[in-house]
């Protein structure tokens, strides 16, 4: 199943302009006539136009280096680093920022993932932080019981109490910074309240997100106030505030447990009950079931990372409730196995695409969250494994999709082990989320991957608070079969797909990188290290260069780049190269990779997209 954006209808009513300073003028502008705003304070004169801030896609240098997809996401964290702080304190200050100018990728309301290498201890360090269903959710949840059949996707399941999960992030950022930070949460939050305080300068992204989310945002009275005020589309080169998420970070600062305790808690689980819908919305909004019972019982686990050897490196990366640590670490053992060394690029590509597909069809079989699923991940990520599902991989014709499952407790590394299962293949991950990537001095890094699943969540803002709740249980499977090791159940975590990754070589990093784009998580990593490792690109081509991804469907989905130049070539293969995107959306970009490469002597090479998502923004103390 897919997504797309929501289509406008009807006319928003008039709301306070209270969150873009200076405010837009009372005329006619996207499609909302001039009589539906109310606020005095909108028929100022027109607003003058700032610039976004200048931002770079790469940047090489020493003694400390950040990116992310925003520039002054990335400029908090660089100064953090200037200040002394460690990568921890720099990576949640990032996150912070991120929070304010992608308020619909990430966010305090949402999870993620972090990957942590501890200089000191040469140990690598990881934190699940994400969202978790609440006790009480029946396995029907996604059932609507007015018509017995499953909810659709779209709208219902998507804008809706029942997807929201216990957000990670706030446990995520406090015990981080507990463990390994150096600085107090409200030090570390307060370049982002500020920033929240003043306002960011609204981008050409920021506008058309908003636009994509404009039905749903307009069917809460709190998310119109914010997202929509006087019922417009923030314009581009004004400036937007949220004072209220400024108060909520330093709210959060003085009381680091608050999503988890209290007042915040019950007005959630109020929040998710009752949705707080705009009278004459036509959305159905299923309600959810949280209650603060839930939030006390979250955690936010530290865990060990999943490992696997690939050519001299060590690859760590996210061990389940996360797919992506066993997902890019089987197809690397299975490229491995394949070898690539002097392979023609069009074969590297061919055996990028089977390990992929491969590795997701033992994704589905057997990931789902540890605690509840006993996920064989040793056994995934065994070389003998990898080399028995490399024996499937034809040199010149590509495999039927689906594939089967194999099975990798009984591998033993032998050609023609019969297949496991087949798996369903129902991917309805969304596109969104955001990744950031710190080095600093001492040689700490971290690679961190946040969400709120969907583009916009819920669409639910939280009153007076300034954030989106998630969206994120829409990642258990949407039907509730017994054998599934993603099926819904209380207390449980979501399968992810995202995948912070790190590549160590002598127990010390040497790259480090993550990207959003649901599934597509998982083949943009994949595809950077093939690019990186066996095509002899530098990391900034290998970031930029055009994406495929094939996650065990029938078509290779692929940027418009990659279909012009290949679809022909592994045509030949029995590959069916589709443009990405779909009737629904023109979304057509894979990922958004953000990574820090790590030279000898303390050089840094800084990466950023150059052109997805608007570009990204990539920073170091120290230019070379
Ligand atoms: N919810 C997805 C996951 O956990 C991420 C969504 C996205 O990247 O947009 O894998």
């Amino acid at each position: 199943m897919r997504r797309r954006p929501l289509l406008l209808t009807g006319l928003l009513a008039g709301t306070l302009a209270l969150s873009v300073v200076p405010p837009a003028p009372a005329t006619v502008a996207d499609g909302v006539p001039a009589a539906a705003v109310t606020s005095p304070a909108t028929a100022a004169a027109a607003p003058a136009r700032e610039k976004p801030p200048r931002k770079k896609a790469t940047a090489v240098g020493r003694g400390g280096a950040v990116t992310s997809v925003d520039a002054d996401a990335s400029r908090i964290g660089l100064g953090v680093l200037r200040r002394g702080g460690n990568a921890v304190d720099a990576a949640v200050a990032t996150g912070a920022a991120l929070g304010v100018t992608e308020p619909y990728s990430a966010g305090v309301g949402g999870g993620g993932y972090l990957v942590y290498y501890d200089a000191r201890s040469g140990r690598v360090h990881t934190i699940d932080g994400r969202e978790t269903a609440p006790r009480a959710i029946p396995r029907d949840a996604f059932v609507d019981p007015g018509t017995g059949e499953p909810y659709p996707f779209f709208p219902d399941l998507v804008t809706s109490g029942v997807s929201v999960g216990v957000p990670g992030t706030p446990a995520t950022w406090n015990t981080a910074l507990r463990r390994w930070g150096t600085r107090p949460l409200a030090a570390v939050l307060r370049p982002a309240a500020r920033l929240a305080q003043r306002g960011f300068v609204v981008d050409r992204t920021f506008r058309s997100q908003t636009a994509d989310n404009r039905e749903r945002f307009a069917a809460f009275t709190s998310s119109r106030r914010l997202f929509l005020p006087g019922g417009r589309l923030p314009r581009v080169g004004t400036r937007f505030a949220n004072p209220d998420l400024a108060r909520t970070y330093r709210a959060l600062g003085r009381h680091p447990r608050m999503f988890y305790r209290g007042a915040l808690p019950r007005q959630i689980s109020r929040v998710v009950q009752r949705p707080p819908t705009t009278r004459g919305t036509d959305l159905p909004v299923p309600p959810g079931y949280l209650r603060p019972g839930d939030f006390r019982r979250y955690e936010a686990l530290v865990q060990r990372p999943t490992k696997t050897r690939y050519r001299d490196f060590d690859v760590v990366g996210m061990a389940p409730s996360s797919s992506g640590g066993t997902t890019v670490g089987e197809a690397l053992n299975i490229l491995e196995r394949l070898g690539l060394r002097d392979a023609a690029p069009r074969d590297v590509l061919h055996r990028y695409l089977e390990a992929s597909a491969l590795a997701f069809a033992d994704r589905s079989a057997y990931l789902g969250d540890a605690r509840f699923v006993d996920v064989p991940v040793r056994q995934l990520l065994s070389q003998r494994f990898g080399d028995e599902r490399a024996c499937r991989v034809d040199p010149r014709r590509a495999l039927r999709k689906p594939v089967a499952a194999g099975d990798p407790r009984r591998a033993d590394g032998r050609c023609g082990t019969p297949s496991g299962r087949a798996p369903a293949a129902d991917d309805h991950e969304g596109l969104s989320t955001t990744h950031l990537t710190v080095a600093d001095r001492w040689g700490n890094v971290v690679s961190y991957t946040l969400t709120i699943e969907q583009t916009g969540g819920s669409g639910i803002v939280v009153p007076g608070r300034g954030f989106l709740l998630n969206n994120e249980l829409t990642d258990f499977s949407l039907t509730y079969e017994r054998g599934d090791p993603n099926r819904i159940q209380p207390g449980k975590r979501p399968r992810s797909s995202m995948s912070p990754t790190m590549l160590l070589r002598d127990g010390r990093p040497v790259l480090a990188l993550g990207s959003p784009g649901g599934s597509t998580i998982i083949t943009t990593v994949l595809q950077v290290l093939v690019n990186r490792y066996e095509r002899g690109f530098t990391l900034p081509q290998a970031v930029a260069a055009p994406r495929a991804s094939q996650r065990n469907e029938p078509e290779v989905s692929a940027e418009p780049a990659f279909v012009q130049r290949w679809k022909r070539i592994l045509g030949r293969y029995g590959h069916r190269v589709v443009p990405s995107g779909d009737q629904f959306t023109s979304e057509a970009e894979i990922g958004a990779v953000t990574g820090i490469e790590l030279g000898p002597r303390g050089l840094m090479t800084a990466v950023a997209e150059p052109r997805r998502r608007g570009g990204g923004s990539a920073v170091v103390l120290r230019p070379r």
